[in-house]
């Protein structure tokens, strides 16, 4: 029986009400698939650890995080922090994680369930079928580019530097993830750049190029970005796996989040050489935060990307996406997704009905 070692860390808001829920449901994927035990181990971070310890990343909980197989993230911050000085942040709790452990990979898969068609503010007709997974670069480009900052001109006025650049290995090594992603999906990737105008996207279209090599059963289409932001919401549904670079990636994984109809929907996975965090999309919710009431379908559609990448679980991440989809078509709604003619449940209960499908599913 193998053991996977997982780092929970529901942080704040409603990170603490829907982590709980996709805690809830690999326990219920450990009992049904009877060939692994999960060790959850819970750690401190964003406003929580600042309140307990006064660091937003507590030492304790980085080494919590080296020494687990996955990272099951909920998310960080709220008003309360939101004026500690720029270290104390909440936010940096995530961005140290991300950063110390090199997690260069990010997967966002953003998908329209069918019964969640006119959730989205597109038309039915384009958003039907959409199924696109946005492979962003998370650790290089214009966000660590150096150098970078501001600066008085002698005439006065003043200047602000950022830089994008990359190297081949950064290209090279998310290029074959984003192959890898679309080797298991329909063999599709799109590589995203702006090589008509950028050297870093010539560079970035060279090496993606010569990546395309070693996968010669996916089918490799170079995109230029501002082509592929109309193309998201004009044809969505051509595009399988997208891979792109940090800044691109940032913009086009929201604009594709759009196509879902709500955030509460929304998982997603950041890889590493030896490390994986997987988080909703969504953030702290202040507004609905202890209520009961978020959407905990991010959370456990992020637990499925954690089957499916660190455990080798695919099948059993599958099982969880069904056991999703057959509540839906069953008409349980937390009140993001709520319609007329759907009944309403709490964020505890949605968990509870997954559960109960996902037991059927093994039974
Ligand atoms: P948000 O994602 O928290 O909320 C945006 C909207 O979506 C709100 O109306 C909220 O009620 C709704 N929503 C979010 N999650 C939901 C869920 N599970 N179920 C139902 N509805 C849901 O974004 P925001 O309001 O811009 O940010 C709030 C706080 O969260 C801020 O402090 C921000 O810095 C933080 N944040 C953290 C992360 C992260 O930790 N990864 C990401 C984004 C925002």
């Amino acid at each position: 029986m193998a053991t996977y070692r997982i780092a929970v860390l529901p942080g704040d808001g409603v990170g603490q009400e829907v982590i709980p829920e996709a805690v809830k449901v690999l326990g219920a994927v450990a009992r049904g698939a009877g060939v692994v035990t999960f060790e959850f181990e819970p750690g401190l971070i964003g406003g929580a650890a600042i309140d307990a310890t006064g660091d937003p990343l507590p030492d304790a909980t980085l080494s919590l995080c080296r020494e687990s197989h996955a990272i099951l993230f909920g998310a960080v911050g709220g008003p309360k922090w939101d004026n500690a000085p720029q270290e104390k942040r909440a936010e940096r709790g995530l961005l140290g994680v991300r950063k110390e452990l090199d997690l260069y990979a990010n997967l966002r898969p953003a998908r329209c369930f069918p019964m969640l068609v006119d959730a989205s503010p597109l038309k039915r007709s384009i958003v039907e079928g959409v199924d696109i997974m946005v492979v962003r670069e998370l650790t290089g480009g214009l966000y660590y580019g150096e150098p970078r900052g501001m600066e008085k001109m002698a005439d006065g006025g003043r200047r602000a530097i950022n830089t994008m650049t990359y190297t081949s290995r950064e290209i090279e090594r998310v290029a074959r993830v984003g192959f890898d992603v679309a080797r298991k999906r329909r063999k599709k990737l799109a590589s995203v750049d702006k090589a008509n105008v950028l050297v870093v996207s010539q560079l970035w279209r060279q090496v993606v190029s010569e990546v395309a090599r070693e996968f010669p059963d996916v089918t490799l289409q170079h995109v230029l970005v501002d082509n592929c932001a109309m193309a998201l919401v004009a044809h969505p549904a051509q595009f399988d796996t997208i891979v792109t670079e940090n800044t691109f990636g940032d913009i086009l994984s929201d604009e594709a989040a759009i196509l879902a109809g709500s955030m509460g929907m929304l998982p997603s996975a950041s890889l590493g050489e030896t490390a994986a965090l997987y988080e909703p999309v969504h953030g702290t919710a202040p507004d609905i935060a202890g209520q009961g009431t978020a959407n905990p379908i991010a959370a456990i559609l992020s637990a499925a990307m954690l089957l499916r990448h660190s455990a080798g679980m695919g099948r059993d991440a599958e099982r969880v996406e069904t056991a999703v989809l057959r509540v839906l078509e069953k008409g349980y709604r937390t009140a993001d997704i709520h319609q007329d003619g759907t009944t309403r449940v709490g964020t505890a209960q949605m968990g509870d009905l997954i559960v109960r499908e996902i037991n059927m599913l093994y039974s």
